[in-house]
């Protein structure tokens, strides 16, 4: 039997690898140096998983920006654009993940996409006509020797043909690059044979995606024809993120020697292999260690699936069910940090022990006597005494009643017309205001102890008065607090409520070198007390302008975090909401009107599937965001806010979540979504972003104009907002203001052409 790694982090245990590769931008690291740390780095993992019994440990997995980009980079799918600037391949490499702006040239870099269902963003690579597709590079196979080397033969991975034609943007219209991308995969093939590889994994997460038929003949054909080439090469298709419903057939009739399929998201992968079976002549890799979550296996749940398995398929593997790059690293790195949480952890290190001693017991007939098993069990059993009756009991007391405001949209939209007394078109913004040093340095000191929280508190208190009195200057008709006390907007909420735990090292790979540090949901989650309250109040004492109250809402704070597992995502949700539903309340009772519900990622945990989209998740997001207002008067003004505009596909759950008023980001994606709030008949009114906060750019007040004015041919007026696309936190102060002056100049100017107002 065994056992099978899909990949594992590679940014380094304490972020070594971000840190190298942005002091080599910054020019204080050079080419060589950063070469040779990665070396190390990658030496050090394939020991790692040596040392914990793995028998296929990846090679080729390491990258140092992101695995598709290595993928377009080893088949020479290098945009014109980029080959033109004449740079060295590692800096071409980076110039197409990070844009360059130099003596060679000024290009933009690739658009980058999340993978899948994480929160893991990948480079879409781009086939134009002028690079026609052919193995060029050599990454992939120097990884294979550099580890052989070192005494390890490792299983190369490499993202799969399929995926990597299906997620690419390919230019030029007679462009059709299918047939070269899979002779380079032939070639990619012979190469690793010669080097003495045994196995190779190829990935094809695409297939847990929903797939027409002819999408699956072509899948089929193009690998039917692929894996004649494999010679004594053993392939391992590697799947993840969810089962293959539409292709299970296929993929067991190819020619491959393994086939990995994920039982942890994949609600139909053991019914389809008891439906199908498995051959012979295939080893099934079976992905019981959840890649993406944090907590401990259940050895018990894992040997279920495990013995199911072994009676309809005669080779089984064992592994991850993804990646396990969406984790950290190990909680050894948690010194100090409460142990008796972290022994209920087990982060990737933690991961590949628990895959071996699952092998073990995979091979015992006699294994629930085996004390692997029997100790596992037993840290179950003590788990957590973290129950919340009183919070259970709000969550089981819930009505639709609850979960419905009134009255009506309509009639909500009146009263607060008169209570507001908002103009038409009216201005606001997202909510947070350039992060200046001195914001950064309020908040290090006081969690340094440098300075007390009263002298925090005032520092504070002065931004915000200066924010309100920028504001004011500048004319907004919704005026905002500016977010300075906030690091993270989860973050910053996970902290202030109950039930969550943070690591100091938890860091998860993001992008590039950005990481992320995801709160894990601990227990039942509870609002003890007020927290934003105070400093909204405090804001509104300033003006007689509304403030707006800024929330983060549950399915945002549930989907960036690690969630429980021994309670269902909608429960969470749920408990998140009643928390912040409190907030609301406590808000609106200290006399704020205007509220803003932050859903920003709401859209990303969208099941894969469309299939799956409304009988689960949208099921109980849109309700739980529901639950957060549907308790405040009608007087009381619910924004929310997302940060993209593709969400044609929900819109009608998106009016359904019944804000009184969204904002998201359209400045760069044309109006296409604004055609499709008029298509739909769109209750919510909405102000689409007229400028794009991503850049520094200061938009001329005639180009805000023009936006608005196009806007106007699809939206009525009364249902029309003036705003940035999303918050101004990364912003310049002179640029920010600037900016805005130019967005409250071009609403009074459009104001002025609809209803001739002064
Ligand atoms: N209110 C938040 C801000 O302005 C929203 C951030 C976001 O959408 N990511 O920063
Ligand atoms: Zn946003």
């Amino acid at each position: 039997m065994l056992t099978s790694i899909i990949g594992y982090p590679r940014i380094g245990a304490a972020r070594e690898l971000k840190f190298w590769t942005e002091d080599y931008f910054k020019g204080n690291l050079g080419e060589a140096s950063l070469l040779e740390n990665a070396k190390r780095l990658r030496s050090a993992h394939w020991q790692t998983q040596r040392e914990s019994g793995i028998d296929l440990i990846p090679s080729g997995d390491f990258s140092f920006y992101d695995g598709v980009l290595d993928a377009a980079f080893l088949l020479g799918a290098v945009p014109k654009r980029y080959r033109d600037l004449k740079l060295g391949s590692l800096e071409t490499y980076f110039a197409m993940a990070r844009g360059y702006q130099g003596e060679k040239g000024d290009v933009k870099a690739l658009s980058m996409r999340k993978w899948f269902n994480t929160n893991y963003h990948y480079i879409v690579p781009e086939i134009d006509e002028d690079a026609p597709i052919r193995l060029c590079g050599g990454k992939p196979f120097d990884e294979f020797l550099e580890a052989k080397a070192q005494g390890v033969v490792t299983k190369p991975v490499l993202i799969g043909p399929f995926t990597f034609l299906k997620l690419a943007k390919i230019t030029g219209a007679k462009n059709n690059p299918a047939k070269e991308i899979f002779a380079a995969y032939a070639e990619i093939f012979d190469r690793f044979q010669t080097l003495g590889a045994s196995w190779l994994q190829l990935d094809e997460p695409i297939l847990v995606t929903d797939l027409n038929e002819k999408e699956v003949l072509l899948f089929h054909s193009l690998y039917s024809s692929l894996l004649d080439r494999k010679g004594s090469l053993k392939i391992l298709l590697q799947t993840y993120f969810g089962d293959i419903r539409d292709c299970y057939k296929e993929v067991t009739r190819l020619g491959f020697d393994g086939v990995g399929l994920d039982f942890v998201e994949g609600a139909q992968s053991l019914p389809l292999v008891k439906k199908y079976g498995f051959p012979d002549d295939k080893i099934l890799f079976a992905g019981v260690v959840n890649g993406k979550n944090i907590w401990k296996n259940r050895f018990e749940d894992s040997m279920r699936i495990i013995s199911e398995l072994k009676k309809y398929a005669a080779h089984i593997g064992v592994g991850s069910s993804c990646s396990l790059l969406h984790v950290p690293y190990t909680i050894k790195a948690e010194n100090g940090a409460d142990w008796e949480k972290l022994s209920l952890f087990a982060f990737a290190q933690e991961k590949l022990k628990e895959v071996s001693d699952i092998k073990i017991l995979a091979q015992d007939d006699g294994f629930t006597q085996n004390p692997l098993y029997t100790a596992n069990l037993q840290s179950h059993g003590s788990r957590r005494g973290v129950t919340d009756e009183s919070v259970r009991a709000r969550v089981n007391g819930i009505t639709e009643d609850s979960l419905t405001r009134t009255p009506g949209f309509d009639e909500r939209a009146v009263v607060q017309k008169k209570a507001l007394k908002l103009p038409l078109l009216p201005t606001t913004t997202i909510g947070s205001f350039p992060q200046t040093k001195e914001v950064k340095l309020n908040r290090s000191r006081l969690k340094k102890g440098e300075i007390t929280p009263e002298q925090y508190q005032s520092n504070l208190k002065e931004m915000i008065a200066e924010c309100v009195k920028l504001q004011t200057k500048i004319g907004l008709d919704i005026l905002v607090h500016g977010e300075f006390e906030r690091n993270d907007m989860v973050e910053y909420f996970g902290e202030n409520l109950s039930g969550f735990f943070f690591t100091k090292q938890g860091w998860v790979q993001s992008y590039g070198t950005r990481c992320v540090k995801p709160p894990i949901i601990w227990s039942d989650v509870k609002r003890e007390r007020p927290f934003t309250v105070d400093t909204i109040c405090f804001a509104q004492s300033l003006t007689s302008k509304p403030v707006k109250g800024m929330l983060t809402g549950p399915i945002t704070i549930l989907n960036w975090s690690f969630p429980r597992e021994d309670i269902s995502a909608r429960e969470s949700a749920i408990q998140i909401a009643l928390a912040i539903r409190d907030e609301a309340l406590d808000l609106e009772r200290a006399g704020i009107r205007v509220i803003q519900i932050d859903e920003a990622a709401i859209r990303e945990k969208l099941p894969l599937r469309k299939s799956d989209w409304h009988d689960g998740y949208l099921s109980w997001a849109i309700p739980a965001f529901r639950l957060t207002h549907s308790g405040v008067h009608p007087t009381t003004q619910i924004h929310t806010h997302m940060c993209y505009s593709e969400f044609q596909d929900i819109i009608k759950d998106i009016d359904a979540m019944d804000a009184d008023v969204i904002s998201f980001e359209a400045a760069r994606s044309s109006l296409e979504i604004v055609k499709s709030v008029k298509d739909s008949g769109f209750r919510t009114a909405v102000g689409p972003g007229v400028y794009d906060i991503h850049s520094p750019r200061v938009p001329p007040k005639e180009e805000i104009e023009n936006a608005v004015r196009s806007m106007l041919k699809l939206i009525p007026a009364e249902k029309l907002w003036v705003n940035p696309d999303c918050g101004l936190k990364t912003r310049g102060t002179e640029e920010t203001e600037a900016s805005l002056k130019n967005l409250v100049a071009a609403a009074i100017a459009v104001r002025r052409e609809v209803d001739g107002s002064a």
